[in-house]
């Protein structure tokens, strides 16, 4: 079977073409040693069947990000039949750069020269026969989007001859250079000289490391830096010889991307109409009161009525609680509620049906609380985690992140990053996986490092039950303050304190320029809703992988440990242990284990200094680390044990609040509980793709780093809510660490130097 690689700008359309062609074929995979996406798939539409493989956008074939040298060396060792270089017509000058570099490389080239219904609606024109003249190359019109041309460009491909010389578009003016670089990779009969000898010359990290190289540059460039001369007259040639090809229609207006950027992208006006956007995102995904209308009630003094006081009963108040309870809820909402009332019967009918059937107390409890609410309980965050994902989706594709990320690299060169971090760390919010994978835009690798330590302090969307649940309960059990604000407090400390953590890093260990952000904003486009819906399904394939292996295990080991103690007797409220005494949940291994490691948290104010029941907390911390969902799901399994037949009550929120009392916590403590959990180690799945993503080596620093931040962020609060003078030692310390850092910076001091005497 024929190869064909599809090699292309960013944006310009690949994976839309890549699907167009493979459907359902497709399957992705990795790079090998890299995390970027590999994706492989057959094209069955013409005679014969060919492979595509889709390679990583890349604006040039330099060594500077993974995906560039990726696609390099693909095509220089893989020898696939043939490239398909996606060009975008509404870009061609930007786009063309790519292909001017492909060309060099011995191997057939067929340009698709993409986004042609985009062109013709705006009344411009591309001549596609002067291009293929000028390039030597097939030039085939196509809409990856409408599917049309796609045939042809196939056919066409198809009838490629197998080989091709590499040609130039540097030969006028850098003849005499490129001749005596090429002639050295000649002598060696390596394939593709003209495309290694040009790299050279542009001081390529990759070609320099070839023996005998320095010395052939030396000899073709005399020390001249080629690199910037190169490129100008690589967009010479194009602006004078290929964009020609380009007609514009007589426009006096501004094109319709034009007239909105005016707005979007104003001086004045694109932060706050993001912020507003953004808060729109979230309202729709989390509110429980959609139009205000419940809040707006509420001050006029005529609350509406809950579902409760309209006095439904059944199904009918089942059903209007999926929607409205006093206020109208969001969509992510009424989906979160609709899922959870699904999966809450389907819970009771299993449960019921075990019961009924005779089965034995721990099978029951096995499926029922360790098994399914466990599930249950991750699952239910689903829709509002696709939701959130289905926006960010939108504004991505549409183009309009682009310019998001260019407006605020302004405010982010002053935290020591670039623009372009800003795209994973508002993923955070949603969940730290796909946001660390979206750090591979940043080319710089200390910058990225510093991004994907600071991610998880984005409170993702499985954190959200820990700050809303604990913040209710603050309010239910001390009777002061107000839920909201705790929980949108907790989003800002997140925050803050990232801003804090880049700062210290990239004073310090990560310290290094910041990339320049280069990037030309791509025309705004209507999403295409199959990408979008293929995106939405990666995600929900992920989520119901992670909920039936990651957290099955965890929960059924969580039930385990809670359920029998150290000489296997399962506590069931009933059996009598060895001193005769009935077995509480006190006595199981998880209690046990909690309280050996409860001193731990003490700083931090839910440890040692809490009284009964006080290894709760530190069994939840710990939990958390498997899945930060199980943070609350052990919260509530514990006090639904703990408490149970307490003072008869029986519902999961008085159960908890009593178990928090019982513990003697105070508020302080409780919210520094849940600031640990917002700033430690992330789950699992967000330590294992972290240490994919990170440099070599940079991962046990990152876990450290995790410890450290939480460890300091929490006891600041507990300390200083506490007893409010020890303000003033963290600011002393605050103070000492600034003027280290600074001094260093001055280069006056040098801690390493101890460090260096030591080892010598
Ligand atoms: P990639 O980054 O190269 O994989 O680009 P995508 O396939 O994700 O496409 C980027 C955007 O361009 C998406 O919003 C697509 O819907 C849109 N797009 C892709 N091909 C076409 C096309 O032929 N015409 C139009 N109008 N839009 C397109
Ligand atoms: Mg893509």
């Amino acid at each position: 079977m024929k190869t064909f690689a599809l090699a292309g700008n960013p944006n310009c359309g690949k994976t839309t073409l890549f699907n167009a062609l493979t459907g359902s074929t497709a399957h992705v995979g990795n790079w090998p040693g890299v995390t970027v996406d590999k994706k492989e798939g057959v094209y069955k539409g013409g005679k014969e069947h060919v492979a595509i493989v889709d390679l990583p956008g890349i604006y040039s074939l330099s060594p500077y990000t993974p995906e560039e040298v990726i696609s390099r060396n693909y095509i220089l060792d893989e020898k696939p039949y043939g490239i398909i270089n996606i060009v975008d017509a509404t870009n061609l000058e930007r786009n063309l750069y790519l292909t001017t570099q492909l060309l060099e490389m011995d191997v057939p080239v067929i340009i698709a020269l993409n986004m042609m219904d985009e062109v013709e609606k705006v009344g411009d024109k591309v001549d596609a026969k002067a291009l293929e003249e000028a390039l030597g190359v097939p030039v085939v019109a196509i809409s990856a989007l409408k599917s049309s041309g796609i045939k042809q460009l196939m056919e066409r491909a198809a009838a490629m001859p197998g080989t091709r010389k590499g040609a130039t578009v540097l030969d006028s003016a850098l003849k005499s250079e490129i001749a005596v670089a090429r002639a050295y990779y000649e002598a060696d009969g390596v394939s593709s000289p003209l495309f290694h000898a040009i790299k050279l010359l542009e001081s390529d990290e990759i070609e320099l490391e070839r023996k005998g190289a320095k010395a052939a540059l030396e000899k073709a460039a005399k020390g001249a830096d080629m690199e910037a001369v190169i490129a100008d007259e690589r967009y010479k040639y194009i602006s004078s010889n290929l964009a020609t090809a380009k007609v514009k229609a007589n426009r006096e207006a501004l094109t319709k991307s034009d007239k909105i950027d005016r707005v979007l992208t104003h001086r004045i006006w694109a932060i706050p109409i993001f912020v507003v956007v953004l808060f729109a995102i979230f309202h729709l995904t989390f509110s429980e009161d959609l139009f205000y209308i419940g809040a707006i009630a509420n001050a006029a003094g005529t609350p509406l009525p809950t579902v409760e006081e309209l006095g439904l009963s059944g199904g009918a108040a089942q059903t209007l609680a999926v929607f409205y309870d006093g206020a109208v809820f969001s969509p992510g909402v009424i989906l979160f509620n609709a899922l959870d009332a699904a999966t809450g019967s389907l819970l009771d009918v299993i449960v019921g049906a075990m019961e009924n059937g005779g089965a034995a107390a721990w099978a029951t409890g096995l499926v029922g609380d360790g098994i399914l609410s466990g599930i249950f309980a991750v699952l239910g965050f689903l829709p509002q985690i696709l939701l959130l994902f289905l926006f960010f989706s939108i504004l991505e594709d549409s183009g309009y992140m682009a310019r998001i990320a260019f407006v605020l690299d302004r405010i982010f060169r002053r935290f020591g990053l670039s623009g372009r971090a800003f795209m994973p760390m508002i993923m955070g919010f949603g969940c730290s996986l796909p946001a660390t994978v979206n750090t591979r835009t940043l080319a710089d690798d200390k910058e990225r490092t510093a991004t994907i330590r600071v991610i998880p302090f984005f409170s993702c969307g499985a954190k959200l039950p820990i700050l809303t649940a604990i913040a209710g309960g603050i309010v239910t059990a001390f009777g002061v303050g107000n839920a909201d604000v705790i929980t949108f407090g907790m989003y800002v400390l997140g925050v803050c304190t990232a801003i804090i953590a880049v700062l210290l890093m990239r004073n310090t260990t990560l310290k290094g320029e910041t990339p320049p952000f280069i990037m030309e904003l791509p025309a705004y486009h209507l999403p295409g809703s199959k990408n979008l819906m293929l995106h939405l399904w990666d995600k929900t394939k992920h989520f119901i992988k992670k909920a039936f292996t990651i957290i099955f295990a965890s929960t059924v080991i969580i039930w385990l440990l809670s359920s029998i103690t150290w000489d296997w007797k399962f506590i069931d409220g009933e059996k009598v242990g060895r001193f005769g005494e009935v077995l509480t949940m006190e006595d199981s291994i998880l209690a046990s284990v909690g309280k050996l490691i409860q001193p731990l948290f003490t700083p931090l104010g839910f440890g040692s200094q809490l009284g009964s029941w006080g290894w709760v907390f530190a069994v939840a911390a710990i939990t958390g680390l498997i899945a930060k969902e199980n943070v609350i799901a052990t919260f509530a399994t514990l006090a639904a044990c703990i408490v149970a037949g307490f003072e008869g009550t029986d519902e999961g929120i008085e159960e908890a609040v009593i178990m928090i009392q019982n513990t003697g916590i105070t508020i302080p403590a409780l919210i520094a509980f849940i600031a640990f959990n917002m700033t430690t180690i992330p789950c699992f799945a967000a330590c294992a793709t972290a240490k994919a993503e990170l440099p070599k080596g940079k991962f046990k620093w990152t876990v450290l780093f995790w410890v450290a931040t939480s460890y300091t962020v929490s006891s600041i609060i507990y300390t200083v809510g506490s007893w409010w003078w020890t303000l003033f030692i963290w600011l002393a310390v605050a103070a000492v660490v600034t003027t280290l850092i600074i001094l260093r910076n001055l280069g006056k001091f040098d801690i390493c130097a101890i460090f260096r005497r030591k080892r010598k």
